[in-house]
């Protein structure tokens, strides 16, 4: 799994790192920050996921994997 946080729109409240501290990570002054490029372990997706789901302004999106996007038609 893999996620992109959009730091121009959190809000700093730091729901995201109560379920997946090891994922984001709370400055003195409030500023998320993700580790490891927004590369998740399997064994830390489903705080990951309740991230996501609980964050109150939609700043986690997860990424798909580049061959679920859509592809160029042939002719
Ligand atoms: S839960 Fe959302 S708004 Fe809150 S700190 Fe995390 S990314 Fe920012």
């Amino acid at each position: 799994m893999k996620i992109k946080l959009d730091r121009t729109i959190c809000d700093g409240f730091g729901l995201c790192a109560v379920h997946a501290p090891e994922t984001f990570s709370v400055d003195e002054w409030g500023y998320v920050s993700l580790a490891g490029a927004g590369n998740v372990a399997p064994e830390h997706e489903r705080g990951v996921r309740r991230a996501l789901l609980d964050c109150p302004v939609h700043a986690i999106t997860e990424l798909q994997p580049v061959e679920d996007a859509p592809r160029e038609l042939t002719r």
